[in-house]
């Protein structure tokens, strides 16, 4: 186990909702922090605090091109994760998970760092088998709108397991379930931020399909808990859900939303978009075990903060 404090993280996608976090985190545990971005879907905002932090350094760079830096540790976070911003150039989505992550992994190889890298429960696409164990090989269309995301990050578990077997990376795989909280984009397009601002807006909030598709929320504080646990509390290499196991359908999400904000706004329905998963629930026996791992922030407590983020950034 390797003990936080006075060491150098290069945390990929850190000006993004889940890397800024990461950055604070790092940051308050003493590490001196590298922010890499190439503001994709990232925000200044969500590290202006961190500007003139003396261990805190920002380097606007593409992942899909060689980085070196002297680093104990990589946090491989960079790639749009909505799916409105994955599909809107599905080619660089595809590079960005191959190339950025071999990137990422020849420097781990080169200067001994262990790297953390982010992959997804869409790694299982529209699955058969609920909740989702680790070890289920997942249910995924090859060549569908969201292939480019699915695929790139199936591909990118497979370099860091290669790259562990061959040149005895210290790589490590979390399989991260929809996650949502405060330094969302008010564009984003997920779920849970697309209902908020909704219902803050008074707009109608826009279902797609009939809303019977299940998903399971995680509070972002959970999820960071989740992340350090497996970089540094074990010797578990992954790949490993973290998430929450309360799982919802689409329409209790927005009624939840609808309730929390008080809002005017109608609920329509639009079209279910393609390939999208009927199911989704982490199976958390492994994270439970390895990393003693448990989710603590309900979703009712975990909107009503997030409600409070996007009251201020929409100045509400
Ligand atoms: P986000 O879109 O807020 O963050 C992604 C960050 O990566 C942004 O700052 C973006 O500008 C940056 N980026 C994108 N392409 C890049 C490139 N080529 N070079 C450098 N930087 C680039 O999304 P997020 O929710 O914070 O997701 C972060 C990571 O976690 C992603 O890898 C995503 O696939 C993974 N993940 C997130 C969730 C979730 O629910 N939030 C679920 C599963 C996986
Ligand atoms: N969704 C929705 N309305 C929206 C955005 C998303 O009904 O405005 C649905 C989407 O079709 C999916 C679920 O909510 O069934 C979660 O979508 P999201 O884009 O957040 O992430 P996914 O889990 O699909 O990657």
């Amino acid at each position: 186990m390797q003990a936080i404090g006075q060491k150098r993280v290069l945390i990929t996608g850190g000006a993004g909702f889940l890397g800024s976090h990461l950055c604070d985190r790092y940051i308050e545990d003493g590490w001196d922090v590298i922010c890499m971005d190439n503001f994709h879907t990232g925000s200044k905002n969500n590290i202006q605090h961190l500007r003139d932090h003396p261990r805190f350094e920002l380097v606007r760079h593409d992942i899909t091109e060689p980085f070196m830096a002297e680093v104990d540790l990589i946090l491989n976070f960079a790639c749009p994760a909505s799916p409105v911003h994955y599909q809107s150039n599905p080619i660089k989505t595809l590079k960005t998970s191959l190339l950025g992550t071999m990137n990422m992994l020849g420097l781990a190889k080169r200067v001994g760092a262990r790297i953390t890298h982010a992959s997804t429960s869409e790694v299982y696409g529209d699955p058969q088998v609920h909740p989702q164990p680790e070890s289920y090989w997942g249910n995924v269309n090859p060549i569908g709108p969201r292939s480019c995301y699915d695929e790139g990050k199936r591909a990118a578990e497979t370099l860091c397991f290669d790259y562990h077997r061959v040149h005895d990376v210290e790589s490590r795989v979390v399989r991260i379930f929809n996650t949502y909280g405060p330094r969302m984009a008010v564009n984003d397009g997920r779920v849970v931020s697309n209902f908020i601002v909704q219902a803050l807006r008074g707009d109608d909030i826009t279902i797609y399909g009939d809303g019977s598709q299940t998903r399971s929320f995680c509070f972002a504080s959970d999820l960071i808990d989740g992340i350090i646990a497996l970089t540094h509390q074990s010797d578990t290499q992954g790949p490993i859900n973290i998430g929450n196991d309360g799982e919802f359908t689409v329409k209790e999400l927005a009624e939840k939303v609808v309730s929390i904000t008080r809002s005017s706004s109608k609920i329509v329905y639009k079209p279910l978009p393609e390939d999208d998963p009927k199911v989704r629930r982490p199976n958390l026996e492994q994270a439970r075990k390895f990393l003693g791992y448990e989710p603590k922030v309900r979703l009712e407590e975990g909107l009503i903060k997030t409600v409070d983020y996007f009251k201020s950034e929409l100045a509400l």
